[in-house]
């Protein structure tokens, strides 16, 4: 599993950044989604994927095969 971004969507909220800081960023410039780690590492780090799926308000996150 990885997860995709999909800025277009974005609304810039953090909410992403907040459970999965190592995974996450906002770009400076325009607060816009950063994806810093697209495949997680461990069970833990999907499970904070699967959360950060859920959270974001613009449903700008994604998780594919
Ligand atoms: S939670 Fe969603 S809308 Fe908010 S910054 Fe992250 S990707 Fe963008």
């Amino acid at each position: 599993m990885h997860l995709e971004a999909n800025r277009d969507r974005c609304v810039g909220s953090g909410q992403c950044v907040l459970v999965d800081p190592d995974a996450f960023d906002q770009d400076d410039a325009d607060g816009l989604v950063v994806l810093l780690r697209a495949q997680p590492h461990d069970d833990a780090g999907l499970a904070r994927a699967r959360e950060a799926v859920n959270v974001c308000p613009g449903r700008a996150l994604s998780l594919a095969d």
